[in-house]
């Protein structure tokens, strides 16, 4: 595609959100494209069991190869670049820069997701793909049934991770990084209710598939702890600073405040999955990009 034509929507992030938003708008028979730089959370899903249509589940790798195929399909083409600028001109069409090129669309849909803190584990990718180390507990505390979890986080989002955990018939230590001070006593009697175990001295090392053991916590006091699945709930970088670099809301974790059309507070500026505020999800990511898309084909 010639570089500066003015494109009807430039898709920034080429994951669930953006190639969904691909699909609908090259069924609206726009003239879009996809910018992505490559690293769709997607491609962490050793399998994903919650997607419909998929009752005995899918590899996140796959399902993204599928969703890329199907963009493809109705003419959308990707380029592979990392967007490192977006401007508003006069008119009120935008500027995509990145090292390769720029782009002018009179809409754009920032579809850039979000990335995940990770804690310092030897051998981690391994990990995941085995189901030692899982992120999402939304997406996964099913399988968790009947086993001994740990939920590495900080009192707040640690807290909340390890009770709403507990809820499947598992056993959970919540792993406070000796933050259970800063919580109040009526979260502390919540957590003993749900039966919550504490483990309040900092884990020094954390070892998985050593010796047959799932996950190994070595704690700074010398407790050795042993788990079957460890949830780093660590928090999440939400790839917003395109758009609050124009001016767009966010929320104090990052999501970018969008109406219920998708649109951030910069006319003309949308955003879907986990970029914009709502359940970091899949199904979310295309339900957004459906109605994102729609709402721009409808503008044009
Ligand atoms: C381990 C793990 C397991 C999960 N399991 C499930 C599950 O079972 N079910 C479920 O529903 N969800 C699951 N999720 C969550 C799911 O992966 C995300 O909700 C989903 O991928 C969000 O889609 P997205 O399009 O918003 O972001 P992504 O799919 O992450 O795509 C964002 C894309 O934008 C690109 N990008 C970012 N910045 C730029 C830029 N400046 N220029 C160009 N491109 C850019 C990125 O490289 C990436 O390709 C899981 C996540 C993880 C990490």
């Amino acid at each position: 595609m010639r570089q500066e034509e003015v494109l009807d929507c430039l898709i920034v992030g080429g994951g669930a959100a953006g190639l969904t938003a691909a699909v609908y708008l090259g069924r609206y028979r726009r003239r879009a494209l996809v910018l992505d730089c490559g690293g769709s959370r997607l491609r962490k899903i050793p399998r994903t069991r919650n997607v419909p249509g998929f009752p005995d589940g899918i590899e996140g790798p796959e399902l993204l190869r599928r969703m890329q195929e199907h963009a493809g399909k109705y003419g959308v083409p990707t380029a592979h670049t990392e967007v490192q600028r977006i401007t508003k001109l006069a008119d009120g069409s935008f500027r995509a820069e990145s090292a390769e090129g720029a782009w002018r669309a009179r809409f754009v849909l920032l579809a850039t997701g979000a990335r995940d803190v990770e804690p310092e584990i030897e051998g981690l990718h391994d990990a995941m793909l085995a189901g030692q180390v899982r992120y999402c507990p939304v997406c996964d505390g099913f399988e968790t049934q009947d086993q001994r979890v740990a939920v590495l986080g900080r009192a707040g989002h640690g807290l909340r991770e390890s009770l709403f955990i507990s809820g499947f018939g598992n056993e959970v230590t919540w792993l406070s990084m000796a933050t259970q001070e800063e919580v109040g006593m009526p979260e502390l009697a919540r957590l003993r209710e749900a039966g919550v175990r504490l483990a309040d001295s900092p884990p020094h090392r954390i070892e998985c598939g050593v010796d047959n053991c799932g996950v190994r916590v070595e704690l700074q006091n010398g407790q050795v702890l042993a788990f079957d699945t460890l949830y780093p709930a660590l928090g999440l970088h939400h790839a917003c600073d395109l758009a609050t670099a124009l001016g767009a809301r966010s929320r104090p974790d990052g999501q970018l405040e969008v109406d219920a059309h998708q649109q951030t507070t910069i006319a003309g500026l949308y955003a879907a999955g986990d970029v914009a505020m709502d359940l970091n999800q899949i199904s979310v990511a295309t339900g957004h990009a459906a109605i994102a898309s729609t709402a721009i084909h409808n503008r044009l």
